[in-house]
C-alpha cells in the first residue's frame, strides 16, 4: 500500500516555512533535476511518449492563452495555492507559481508581474510560447477536476502584458551599493555572445547582481535568437521580444548587432585581448536537440 501512495520531496519543510520571497540570487536547478521532478508530478502522458494520443487532426492540446480581466481573476480563484505546488517544481525556471496567482487574484497586476520577472527575465515571451501542458499545467493538481487544470500560461501572459502596458522600467536593485562603492571585480568587461532567450537571461542576472559592463554580441541583424526568426508572429510579436531587451538595457546591458564570433576576426582570443574578463556563449545549436 504505502508504494502506491506520493511521497513529497524534501523540501516540502521549506515551501511551508513562512519566508520573505524577496531573492537576491536567481535559483539554480539542473535541467536534470527539473526533469526528473517533474516526471514525478506528471499527470498528463509524457510529450514524446509511445501512450500519447496522436494530436494529428486533434487540437485538444492547444492551450487558451488569452485571458480576459474577468477571466483571469476567475481563473486565478480557481488555484488552490497547494503547499506542495507541483506545477512549480515542474517550471524549467522554477517560477513561484501560485505566489504570482495569488496577486493576480488579489487584483495585484503588478506584484504579480514583478514575482514573474525577477525569477524569469523572458516572463512575458514564456507565457506565450512555453509548451505548458507538458510542464506546470502537466503537474497542475487540478488536472482531473471537471474544470481541468489552470491556465497558467494564460494568467502569466495575462499579468506580464498588463505590465508592460505600464511603461516601468527596470531598476538597479537599491539595496546594491552605489555604482562606484562596487567591488572593482563588478567594473570588469563581459561579453555574451548570441542576443537570443539565453544571453538575454544570463545578462539580466548578471546586471541585477550589479555587474555595469555588459556587451552582447549577435551576429545577426536583428535580436532575440529564435524567438525573433523562427517563432510565428501570431505566437509571440517582435514588440514582445523588443520589450524584455529593453528591460534587459534599462540595467545598461549593451548590445551590438553584425558582429559575432568567428566573424571579423572575433575570437575568444581576441575578446580577451581587448580585456573581457568573461564570456557567455548562447549561440545554441546549429542541430535540432
Ligand atoms: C520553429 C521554432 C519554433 C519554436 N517554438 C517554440 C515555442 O513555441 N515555445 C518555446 O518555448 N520554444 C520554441 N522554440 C524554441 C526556442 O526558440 C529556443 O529554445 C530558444 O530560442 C533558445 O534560445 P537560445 O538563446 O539558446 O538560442 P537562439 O534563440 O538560437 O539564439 C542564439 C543567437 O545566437 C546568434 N549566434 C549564432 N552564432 C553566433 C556567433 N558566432 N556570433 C554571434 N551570435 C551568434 C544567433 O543569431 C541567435 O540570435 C522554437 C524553435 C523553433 C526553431
Ligand atoms: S498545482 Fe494548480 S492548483 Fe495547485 S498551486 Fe499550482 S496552479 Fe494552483
Amino acid at each position: 500500500m504505502a508504494g502506491i501512495l506520493s511521497k513529497d520531496l524534501p523540501d516540502i519543510e521549506s515551501i511551508l516555512a513562512l519566508n520573505p520571497r524577496v531573492k537576491s540570487h536567481t535559483a539554480l536547478h539542473s535541467t536534470a533535476a527539473k526533469q526528473a521532478e517533474k516526471k514525478h508530478w506528471k499527470r498528463n502522458p509524457e510529450k514524446g511518449c509511445n501512450t500519447c494520443v496522436k494530436l494529428e487532426n486533434n487540437f485538444d492540446d492547444i492551450k487558451h492563452t488569452t485571458l480576459s480581466e474577468r477571466g483571469a481573476l476567475r481563473e486565478a480563484l480557481r488555484c488552490l495555492k497547494c503547499a506542495d505546488a507541483p506545477c512549480q517544481k515542474s517550471c524549467p525556471t522554477n517560477l513561484d507559481i501560485k505566489a504570482f496567482i495569488t496577486s493576480i487574484a488579489n487584483k495585484n497586476y503588478y506584484g504579480a508581474a514583478r514575482a514573474i520577472f525577477s525569477d524569469n527575465p523572458l516572463g512575458l515571451t514564456c507565457g506565450m510560447v512555453c509548451p505548458t501542458s507538458d510542464l506546470c499545467v502537466g503537474g497542475c493538481n487540478l488536472y482531473a477536476s471537471e474544470e481541468g487544470p489552470i491556465n497558467i500560461g494564460g494568467l502569466q501572459q495575462f499579468a506580464t502584458e498588463v505590465f508592460s502596458k505600464m511603461g516601468i522600467p527596470q531598476v538597479r536593485n537599491p539595496a546594491l551599493p552605489c555604482q562606484d562603492q562596487m567591488p572593482e571585480s563588478y567594473h570588469s568587461k563581459i561579453a555574451l555572445i548570441g542576443c537570443g532567450p539565453a544571453s538575454v537571461s544570463c545578462a539580466s542576472f548578471l546586471a541585477r547582481l550589479g555587474y555595469d559592463d555588459i556587451t552582447i554580441f549577435e551576429k545577426q541583424k536583428y535580436i532575440g535568437g529564435l524567438s525573433s526568426a523562427e517563432i510565428p508572429q501570431f505566437r509571440l510579436p517582435y514588440e514582445v521580444v523588443q520589450f524584455e531587451v529593453d528591460l534587459m538595457k534599462d540595467l545598461g546591458v549593451k548590445t551590438v548587432c553584425e558582429k559575432g564570433l568567428g566573424q571579423d576576426g572575433m575570437t575568444l582570443l581576441s575578446l580577451k585581448e581587448e580585456g573581457y574578463k568573461a564570456v557567455f556563449v548562447g549561440i545554441a545549436s546549429e542541430l535540432p536537440q
